[in-house]
């Protein structure tokens, strides 16, 4: 479950900052929201403004931190990072506000989570750079109006759909990434191979690639996990053969499904006779959150075409049960 997970923990963080392209010339693949950002950002950089509220949403794993990251790099401007739900409340976020230099890119992750008090006042600084800070309760409270200094914010969110509208209203650019298909998975593993001084072949290559679930950041967990094996059973050298037995011991299995994805699968084809069921039905059955089901599983199966969303519930296409070896029950797909 680790190992697919695809949020980074622990040391893992130290060894992706290391991994990440710095500038969007190195940023592999996202060819469309690539351009379009480049369009922003050189246009603000001759204009000497701080480009538009920037918006982008995905999976995890696809490159959104990296992305502001490099906003901030190409417009040589400081970054400040928080999350959502480190914005608790409204002063929270007043106190970051308030110390913002001009030009700075504040980068707020899972965006989606904060605190309502505190998106308010952010709808405010987005807009007007300016935030109301209310001192006081009660009818007696004041609010007291604060410059600050003109910014660029950068919000990520794994879940566009939850974002307000008022607050979505106030980006200028909203980048939706996709996940990657499988030659722009060789690229990034190409490089992280590279920089990793790894003996990575092209056969080897594309099979991490083709089993990373279209996420760079499983891509080069992957490849760390099969250089181990490399290293400890054979030369080192990541051959098809010893890529393939590397993840089957994992048990990323050959279309990427981690077990995650199986369990959500084999429940929805074996107790739920392929369905239509509904999300949390579905997620009690895994024993897993709903909100994992939906954002880690479902976006990945969706896009292999293994399952549907549909009004009534979850549903397993054909293939499904194709891929897990089952008959599909007579009925289904007429
Ligand atoms: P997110 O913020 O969307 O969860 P990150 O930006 O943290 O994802 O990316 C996870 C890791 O994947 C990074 O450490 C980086 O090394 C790698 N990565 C993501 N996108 C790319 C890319 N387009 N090219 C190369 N590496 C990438």
């Amino acid at each position: 479950r680790d190992l697919v997970s695809p949020d980074a923990e622990g040391d893992e963080q130290a060894i992706e900052s290391a991994l990440r392209p710095k500038r969007l010339s190195e940023f592999i693949g996202q060819g469309r929201v690539r351009e379009q950002l480049s369009l922003v950002l050189e246009s603000a950089v001759r204009r000497g403004r701080p480009p538009d509220h920037v918006l982008m949403s995905g999976s995890p794993g696809l490159g959104k931190t990296t992305l502001a990251m490099i906003i901030a790099a190409e417009l040589a401007m400081p970054l400040r990072l928080t999350s959502g739900p480190a914005l608790e409340r409204a002063g929270d976020l007043a106190a970051i506000l308030s110390t913002l230099s001009e030009g700075e890119v504040l980068f707020i992750d899972e965006i989606h989570r904060m605190a309502r008090p505190a998106e308010e006042m952010l709808y405010l600084a987005m807009e007007d750079f300016r935030v109301d800070i209310i001192v006081g309760k009660g009818p007696g409270a004041t609010a007291i109006p604060l410059e600050i200094a003109p910014f660029t914010l950068v919000g990520a969110t794994t879940r566009a759909g939850l974002l307000p509208a008022p607050l979505r209203d106030r980006f200028g650019f909203v980048a939706h990434m996709d996940f990657y298909d499988v030659e722009e998975l060789e690229q990034v593993l190409r490089r992280s191979s590279r920089l990793l001084s790894l003996d990575l072949p092209e056969e080897g290559g594309h099979e991490i690639a083709r089993r990373s679930r279209g996420t760079p950041r499983i891509a080069n967990r992957l490849l760390r996990r099969v250089r181990d094996f490399a290293e400890v059973r054979t030369d080192g050298v990541i051959t098809r053969d010893i890529a393939s037995a590397a993840l089957n011991l994992y048990e990323v299995d050959a279309e990427g499904l981690d077990r995650l994805d199986r369990a959500v699968l084999g429940a929805l084809l074996r107790k739920f006779g392929g369905g239509p069921v509904g999300l949390s039905t579905l997620a009690v059955a895994v024993g897993e959150e709903p909100e994992t089901v939906e954002v880690v599983a479902e976006p990945f199966l969706v896009r292999q075409g293994l399952l549907a969303r549909t009004p009534r519930g979850r549903v397993a296409t054909a293939s499904a049960w194709l891929h897990l070896g089952l008959t599909p029950p007579p009925q289904a797909f007429g």
